[in-house]
């Protein structure tokens, strides 16, 4: 299945849970619907699959089930619908959109960016 392309983690993480649901559909918004595994939903697809923005998996019963239930009826946890990479269970209080190691690493190629564009004869 070709899914978002925001990131690998994440693409892994919604590869797992997309795997053990039935029905899947993709939808316009890059959601996805499918059959709630935890109650009986064989005509309308109420479950919403999407990603959230710190890459976790998030889904939502239109017919009310709490995500426990959802996660508990495929085999998974709640840790499980979130990047391997990350912590294990979510943080509310941690909002940055970038981690540090990106911080980094975006600086890391911006100071070679500057190395690369000072004059040679510089004296050093
Ligand atoms: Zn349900």
């Amino acid at each position: 299945m070709n899914l978002n392309t925001k990131s690998l983690h994440f693409n892994d993480k919604l590869t797992e849970v997309t795997s053990r649901l039935k029905g899947i559909i993709k939808r316009h918004n890059g959601g996805f619907l499918a059959y709630c595994p935890s109650h009986n939903d064989r005509k309308g697809r109420s479950l919403a699959v999407s990603i959230g923005r710190e890459n976790q998996v998030l889904m939502h019963c239109f017919a009310g089930c709490d995500i426990h239930e959802i996660t508990a009826a495929i085999g998974l946890n709640q840790g499980d619908l979130f990047p391997k990479s990350d912590r294990q269970t979510y943080d509310p209080q941690i909002r940055s959109f970038f981690s540090e190691w990106q911080i980094l690493t975006a600086l890391q190629h911006d100071s070679v960016v500057v190395l690369l564009a000072a004059p040679l004869d510089v004296d050093r």
